[in-house]
């Protein structure tokens, strides 16, 4: 192949977890994708580092200053990048008709905005950010069918889904009776409930199975990680509520099942590696190498399941509520779950308190139906939870 037959890939969130699991995929096969943008929050250094490797055409900061900062940091180093700032600059370099692929790797619904530029630009869109699809809803499925958009999920169940059923999702319902996401449990699965106010921020990023950022590391050990899942398989694959289950799989090898009408079971399998489902979702509908190591049936300790216990994740349980409850709710519970996670972060609340933050919310906001027409009225309903939740945690905290 000649060079301009490779694939333009745009990593936002380039130096988060799934974002340096997209390079170390990215550079295994570099005569089949060249890196044209490259996305970070605030790290300076990381985000030089990533563009003295793959030397992109844009890189985006949040701030001004951070974007000045690399600028010059770049210029001294001989490099033509241009460096943009701020959430216009994100959906430029998603919608930019020398990208090709987008990686949507921001955690939260920070990456709303930019997710949608992708999809209306009709790009191959790579969803890791399910906060994004949690936010927009239907509004999100609509703009990835008009732009033209290919969606490709990265959430490893989701993508474990994609994979036992690839070809066409409008047929998918005639087919399946229900879908089985699995959850690991995360590092609090064994420990007794009635111990869990105490845990502290960084008992909770320890996660058994998965190296990830500590937003998504926090939701695993709540379990609010599987809600949203639960409400993102909703979107993506057009069930119903009802149609999607969760199971605790601890080994995290299976890594989700579709139950079809037969009665059939697919499930995909693996080790637990993101760069399994960041391969598919680069090379669909072809197979690449993705690094990741075998799988050793004859060394598996065994593949165990049991139920969620709603006393350890009362949480989960907020997924088929907001789903069934107005449009919007699950824009609601999100909004107050990044606020709430982010005030245990900062040593601010409890551990049990993020789910009384999340109740609390759900609770007092009711989204208008015009909220989820937009968005501008998405944006606006996140901001008012956000507040709201602040005033919660102020509470919980005084
Ligand atoms: P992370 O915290 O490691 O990285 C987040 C990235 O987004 C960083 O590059 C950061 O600079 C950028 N970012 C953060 N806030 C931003 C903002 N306000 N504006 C612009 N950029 C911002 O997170 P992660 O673990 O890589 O997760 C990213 C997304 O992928 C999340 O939505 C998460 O739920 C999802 N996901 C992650 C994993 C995993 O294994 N890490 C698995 C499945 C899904
Ligand atoms: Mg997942």
């Amino acid at each position: 192949t000649t060079p301009s037959a490779r694939l333009r890939v745009c990593v936002l969130g380039a130096t988060g977890s799934i974002g340096t699991n997209t390079l170390d995929v990215l550079a295994r096969h570099p005569e089949r994708y060249e890196v044209v943008a490259l996305t970070a929050h605030g790290r300076v250094p990381e985000l030089l580092a990533q563009c003295l490797q793959w030397k992109p055409r844009f890189a985006v900061m949040s701030s001004a200053d951070a974007a000045a900062a690399l600028q010059r940091e770049l210029r001294g180093a001989g490099l033509r990048t241009e460096v943009l700032h701020g959430p216009d600059a994100l959906c430029h370099v998603s919608a930019h008709a020398d990208v090709d692929v987008v990686m949507a790797a921001i955690v939260g619904a920070a990456g709303l905005e930019p997710c949608l530029a992708a999809a209306r630009a009709g790009k191959r869109l790579l969803l890791a950010n399910k906060e994004a699809i949690v936010v927009g809803g239907a509004l999100f499925m609509d703009a990835v069918r008009e732009g033209g958009a290919t969606l490709l999920p990265i959430d490893s169940e989701h993508s474990a889904i994609f994979q036992c059923l690839p070809e066409d999702r409008g047929t998918w319902a005639q087919r399946i009776d229900h879908i089985v996401l699995t959850a690991s449990g995360g590092p609090f699965r064994d420990r007794d409930p009635a111990t869990l106010a105490a845990v502290t921020p960084d008992e909770a990023c320890a996660h058994p199975n998965w190296v990830m950022g500590r937003k998504i590391s926090v939701d695993s050990a709540t379990m609010m990680n599987k809600a949203l899942e639960v409400i993102e398989a909703r979107w993506l694959f057009n069930l119903k509520p009802e149609q999607i289950k969760v199971v605790v799989h601890p080994q995290s090898i299976i890594h989700s099942m579709v139950v079809c009408r037969d009665r059939s079971v697919l499930a995909q399998l693996g080790t637990p590696d993101m760069r399994v489902p960041i391969a598919y979702g680069l090379s669909f509908p072809e197979r690449i190498e993705s690094g990741a190591s075998l799988l050793d049936f004859t060394q598996l300790p065994g593949l165990t399941f049991r139920p969620a216990d709603t006393a350890r994740y009362p949480g989960l349980q907020l997924a088929w509520d907001t789903l069934r409850g107005p449009e919007g709710s699950t824009a609601v519970l999100n909004a107050a779950n990044e606020v709430a996670v982010a005030a245990f972060l900062a040593g601010t609340i409890r551990f049990d308190q993020i789910h009384s933050v999340n109740a609390r919310c759900l609770d007092a906001v009711s989204p208008s139906s015009d909220a989820c027409r937009s968005v501008a009225g998405l944006l606006a309903l996140d901001a008012d939870v956000r507040r709201h939740a602040e005033s919660v945690v102020g509470t919980l905290n005084a």
